[in-house]
């Protein structure tokens, strides 16, 4: 019999009773491995019940006990780091290594939230008028929501959880059904790390589950991360609700790759970010916009020899450049694409569909595909395809690069390779883009920085770990406090006080 892959509500694995249920697939070789409940609202509410009780003694812990927790967590997901990389390739396909990243990534923000009793320090003024302090705090907002795509199953739900965690908050996940283990995996381990009951919810659910999280009025904030149009739904119905929303959705990105740039290091950065986990990254390089033909040239023809010696296969082989797509539906929204570029006009120098693995006939597998003489013009450069695919799309001068990255819908990512300082410096100042990389072809901000990306990109005004986040997740109070000296007595004013 298929195995039910359980809830995770109030420190206890919880079977789904009310019935709606999903597949979830192992896309190495096309077969279902699971299936996931998809919660009901009443579900949703009980979860919501569960947290809202166990939020107030978790924030009356004080905060280097919550952190302590977060790094006995820490030390629990290294030692479990083998099965869990294992899983999350199992139901994603990316491979074991990249898995480990995936949760490595995610690891760094537990590690950065550790730092939660400096990090929610208010501030202190004293004599700001005669007798009067004035001191601010930073308080927990009470239960937060997160929902999150399926392409990084560890790492984004943990770059929500752990800022959200420390700062005192009861937290509810609702991961993407598609791979949705690995977040109940870290249920339990944070639950052995010595987090509280009802602190670390999941939920699994499809709209009905995100619904009821973005109208209940006892949810205070949603994070969420995934598509352009949920990203700009989620938004709009949360904040609609009075809760606080941080968005993040799809992606774009850019490589500019001057005349001056070595094209090996291009070569191999562009391969790498292009094709890396069959291109399901929000911060893929999709388009290189080489500078002049005679660079252009120069990089298809490297581009098209590496692209023919990649090696695709299943998620948990050894020796494995990428694996299959996360779904059958990924596969076909792919080729759909290719076919479009090939009608727009594009000229295909490598053609990823039909790829079938001896032994693996069903799984989800695309090869690498690229194409060159993309324009403005053609949906495959307007839109986020999110599967191997790299577009090579020709400027004829570094303005019509940096116009072509800055004006794009998306603004996630973009990056420059260039010997030139200069070229950089006034890339780097003028782009349109949240994240910028200088000879870094995937500028994922390391986790004491912020994480977000501009125009259609992210919806909201705070960005994911960082600073940032310990706003996002804390309300800040401020307090003027005066200790008038004995027997001194202003009288009643009428006017607003100043510092006058
Ligand atoms: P998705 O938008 O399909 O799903 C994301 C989440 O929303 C899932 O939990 C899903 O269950 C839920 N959801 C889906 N449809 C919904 C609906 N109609 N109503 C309510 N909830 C709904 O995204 P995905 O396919 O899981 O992930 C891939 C996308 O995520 C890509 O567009 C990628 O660029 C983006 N992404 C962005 C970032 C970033 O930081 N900007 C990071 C990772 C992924």
């Amino acid at each position: 019999m298929t195995r039910t892959i359980p809830h995770f509500v109030g420190g206890s694995l919880l079977t789904s009773k009310d019935g709606r249920f999903g597949d979830v697939y192992d896309p190495s070789t096309g077969s279902v491995q699971a299936r996931v409940p998809l919660a009901s609202a009443g579900e949703v509410r009980r979860v919501i019940d569960d947290a809202e009780a166990a939020q107030p003694g978790w924030a009356a812990t004080n905060p280097q006990k919550r952190a302590r927790v977060l790094l006995r967590f820490l030390d629990l997901v290294q030692k479990n780091m083998t099965e869990l990389a294992t899983l999350l390739s199992s139901e994603h396909g990316k491979t074991v290594e990249d898995a480990r990243g995936d949760i490595q990534r995610g690891l760094e923000v537990i590690e950065f939230s550790a730092g939660a009793p400096h990090l929610l320090k208010g501030e202190y003024a004293t004599e700001a008028g005669s007798g009067i302090d004035v001191y601010s705090m930073r308080q927990p907002l009470g239960v937060v929501a997160a929902i999150t795509p399926f392409n990084f199953p560890a790492m984004i739900p943990l770059w929500k959880a752990g800022p959200a965690i420390a700062a005192g908050n009861a937290f509810v996940l609702k991961p993407s059904e598609r791979d949705p283990s690995v977040p109940v995996r870290l249920a339990e381990l944070f639950l052995e790390a010595g987090l509280p009951a009802g602190i670390f919810n999941v939920v699994h659910g499809d709209k009905e589950a995100v619904d009821t999280l973005l109208t209940d009025p006892r949810i205070q904030a949603v994070g969420f991360v995934g598509s352009t149009p949920i990203a700009e739904y989620i938004y709009t119905t949360a904040t609609a609700h009075g809760k606080r929303a941080q968005c993040f959705g799809g992606a774009k990105n850019h490589m500019i790759v001057m005349p001056d740039a070595d094209l090996d290091l291009v070569t191999d950065a562009l391969i790498g970010s292009g094709y890396g986990s069959a291109g399901e990254r929000c911060m893929a390089i999709s388009v290189a916009v080489p500078v002049g033909d005679e660079t252009a040239d120069a990089l298809a023809a490297k581009l098209t020899e590496r692209a023919s010696q990649l090696r695709i296969g299943p998620a948990l082989a050894e020796d494995v450049d990428y694996g299959p797509l996360v779904a059958r539906s990924a596969v076909e929204r792919v080729e759909d694409y290719i076919q479009q570029g090939i009608d727009a006009g594009a000229t295909l120098l490598a053609d990823g569909r039909g790829l079938t693995i001896p032994g693996h006939e069903e799984g989800f597998y695309l090869g690498p595909t690229l194409f060159d003489h993309v324009t403005p013009d053609m949906s495959i450069y307007r839109e986020e395809i999110f599967g191997p695919v790299l577009v090579i799309a020709r400027a004829a001068d570094y303005e019509q690069a940096l116009a072509m990255a800055s004006d794009h819908e998306f603004g996630n990512g973009v990056s420059i390779f260039t010997r030139d300082g200069d070229a950089a410096r006034d890339f780097t100042a003028r782009v349109n883009v949240g994240m910028v990389g200088v000879n870094v072809p995937i500028p994922v901000p390391i986790a004491y920085f912020t994480f977000g990306g501009w125009k259609r990109s992210g919806f909201g005004d705070l960005n994911q770990h960082g600073a940032d986040a310990f706003r996002f997740y804390t309300k800040t109070k401020t307090v003027t406090s005066r200790w008038p000296a004995h027997g001194v007595r202003d009288g009643a004013s009428f006017v607003i006080p100043t510092m006058h």
